[in-house]
């Protein structure tokens, strides 16, 4: 074992810790409850003997951004820790769609009528019901998944009405060159408007913004973990 693994090994607790309170402290500043702030830990890229530390540290929830990676990894960590609740975080494929609602328990971007359809026939054919969020593309960034902002509302409800699919949320990820709160209060507006209840937003540079817009969860990933290689 390397020196540098060791020393990641003790700072991770720490660094989860950390956001942590901080999630606390925007919380307090927005009043909100901060049990209504669900923090995923983002451990794509990142190998099980960094996740461990996190797991023992009490750390329930993560998120992955492939099905491969996260079958490489998760099935021997929920073993030992079968409480764990998984994020699929990154875009998903409607060929994976199977192995998704197999996996995992929430799914972050769901943003086509193809995918939605492919969802929906797993989920009933597996029983299983992942929490769901339509992901929007508020930037209308071209290279960019997601639903555009106006089309947000018939896409929600051609999952309802064709495909019998519950949304539970919408999901957003701002340009990296803008400032994020007006895309947070976009995504939260489009979600009040449709009665969606969650909402998934904020990472590690802009979450306590995402907070005070009312992200119900916030994807954290080098805040905790470190910089991704
Ligand atoms: C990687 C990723 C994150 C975490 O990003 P950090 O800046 O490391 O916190 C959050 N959301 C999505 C969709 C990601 O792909």
């Amino acid at each position: 074992m390397s020196e540098i693994a060791t020393t990641d090994r003790l700072d991770a607790p720490a660094a989860l810790a950390r956001v942590k309170d901080e999630i606390a402290a925007a919380c307090r500043d927005a009043r909100r409850d901060p049990a209504s702030v669900t923090l995923i830990a983002v451990s794509k890229t990142f190998p099980s003997e960094a996740i461990e530390p996190v797991l023992a540290a009490g750390q329930r929830v993560f998120g992955e951004n492939r099905v491969q990676e996260a079958k490489a990894k998760w099935p021997a960590l929920k073993a030992s820790c079968p409480d764990v609740e998984l994020h699929l975080i990154g875009p998903l494929q409607s060929n994976k769609a199977k192995e998704a609602v197999a996996l995992f328990d929430a799914i972050h971007a769901v943003d086509r009528s193809s995918l939605a359809e492919a969802l929906a026939k797993e989920i009933v054919r597996q029983d299983r019901h992942p929490m769901l969020f339509a992901e929007i593309n508020t930037g209308a960034e071209p290279q960019k998944a997601g639903v555009l902002p106006e089309a947000a509302d018939a896409f929600l409800r051609a999952c309802r009405e064709a495909y019998g699919l519950r949304i539970d949320g919408l999901m957003c990820i701002p340009p990296l060159d803008e400032a994020p709160a007006p895309h947070f209060a976009l995504t939260a507006k489009i979600a009040k408007r449709n009665g969606l209840a969650l909402l998934s937003m904020g990472m590690s540079a802009d979450f306590k913004t995402a907070i005070a817009f009312g992200a119900t969860h916030v994807r954290v990933g080098s805040a905790i973990f470190g910089t991704r290689g």
